[in-house]
């Protein structure tokens, strides 16, 4: 029950399968040839400039493409045509399929699994490596976790080539040329992890073909935001329109907002005592439905933009203020959230609690001018409490 800051506030980006392609293609990751298309008639055209068959892939940041039916062999460019007509508008697990990856098929004569992965718990990457790929991993470590070699990198020596050893040995690699592609491939991945700080970079399947060539089929690579003003070309890659339409204004707005699913819609001035709101909205019986962090200010601009970003949210039933007045007055919050309700009006129900310095003052200001709607609560708890029952 008890929120972890990290965990809420862990932003990372999500790259479509061509786009972690791409950066696998410029570390020497072998990857097949593909175009990018929007229409069928692209995606023909892309068929026949790559020439013989094609495999047709649905990009959508979910996986498990495959079973869904968003990935299917074509043999000509008519089929090609025919196969995107079919993936297009698809809804893969809620997400809407716009793009294809049209890539020159391979033949498979193996599927393995290699990933690298941050642990958080160990604050170190973690390389795994699998004959067993393909099937989703998490089942193999479930079912068949010997057959999962694993082995955690210290990021000061960086990976070295014992450890590249180790793993394909562990993994049961027994054909000579396949390891040394394999360990090749291993230390390439590690440095489009560490090169791009990826928080993971997954090749699901990474397959042998029959001529006993190893290449990337798949890719799953994810970026932590934060290094991204070190990545402008990865900034680029980012798909907006992709993103919940919440946290896009949210972003537009320079406001700290994170979307989960319950009724209470959440709003804070710092990410401690956010967490803990969190936390005692769950105790209270409730659940959060999203939460902003005004940082500091409580001025009427931010208050106006946290809560055009939380009231957006369908799912929210009421409001919770937690605010703690330090070097913010809680004066000066009051009347920022009394100039932001009239510049605009909330039908939510709104729970305050304002404590902290002019604490007092600052509910003096609210129990004289706040709206039906808006209660003033003296503690935290009470105040989630009757945020809790005023969402139910
Ligand atoms: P996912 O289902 O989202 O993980 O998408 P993948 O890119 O991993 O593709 C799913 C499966 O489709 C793979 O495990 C392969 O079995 C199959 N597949 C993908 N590309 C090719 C290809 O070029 N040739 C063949 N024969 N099968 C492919
Ligand atoms: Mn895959």
């Amino acid at each position: 029950m008890y929120a972890r800051a990290g965990e809420y506030t862990r932003a990372v980006v999500d790259l479509y399968e061509y786009q972690g392609k791409e950066l696998f293609r410029r570390y020497g990751i072998p990857v097949s040839e593909g175009r990018l298309a929007t229409t069928p008639e692209q995606a023909r055209a892309a068929a026949t400039e790559l020439g013989g068959p094609v495999v047709v892939k649905a990009q959508v940041l979910t996986g498990g493409r495959g079973k869904a039916g968003g990935i299917k062999l074509a043999a000509s460019p008519e089929e090609a045509e025919a196969r995107a007509r079919e993936i297009l508008g698809l809804d893969i697990r809620g997400h809407v399929v716009r793009r294809l990856w049209i890539e020159r098929a391979s033949e498979i004569a193996k599927e393995y699994y290699l990933s690298i992965a941050f642990d958080r718990g160990e604050k170190k990457p973690l390389l795994m490596l699998t004959t067993e790929g393909g099937v989703d991993i998490e089942e193999v470590a479930e079912t068949k976790p010997e057959a999962l070699s694993r082995l955690h990198v210290d990021v000061l020596e960086g990976f070295q080539p014992y450890q590249g050893r180790r793993l394909v040995y562990g993994a049961g690699i027994e054909d000579v040329s396949e390891q040394k592609q394999v360990l090749a491939i291993l230390g390439k991945l590690y440095e489009a992890f560490v090169g791009c700080d990826a928080m993971l970079c997954e090749i699901n399947p990474l397959i042998v073909t029959p001529e006993g060539e190893v290449k990337a089929l798949d890719s799953k690579f994810t970026v932590d935001d934060n290094s991204l003003y070190k990545h402008p070309e990865i900034a680029e890659m980012r798909d907006l329109s992709a993103a919940d339409p919440q946290e896009a204004l949210a972003r537009e707005r320079g406001v700290t907002y994170v979307k989960l699913d319950g009724e209470v819609g959440i709003l804070g001035n710092g990410a401690g005592l956010v967490m803990s709101t969190l936390d005692v909205i769950a105790l209270a019986g409730g659940r959060p439905a999203n939460f902003c962090d005004l940082g500091g200010g409580g001025d009427a601009e931010g208050v106006v933009s946290a809560l055009e970003v939380i009231t957006g949210d369908p799912q929210v039933r009421s409001i919770f203020f937690n605010i703690f007045g330090g070097i913010t007055r809680c004066d000066e919050v009051a009347r920022g959230i009394l100039a932001a309700l009239e510049r605009m009006p909330i039908d939510h129900p709104i729970v305050v609690r304002l404590d902290g310095t002019n604490a007092e003052e600052g509910r003096r200001i609210l129990a004289e001018a706040a709206p039906e709607n808006l209660h003033v609560e003296p503690t935290m708890l009470e105040a989630a409490r009757k945020a809790v029952a005023l969402a139910a």
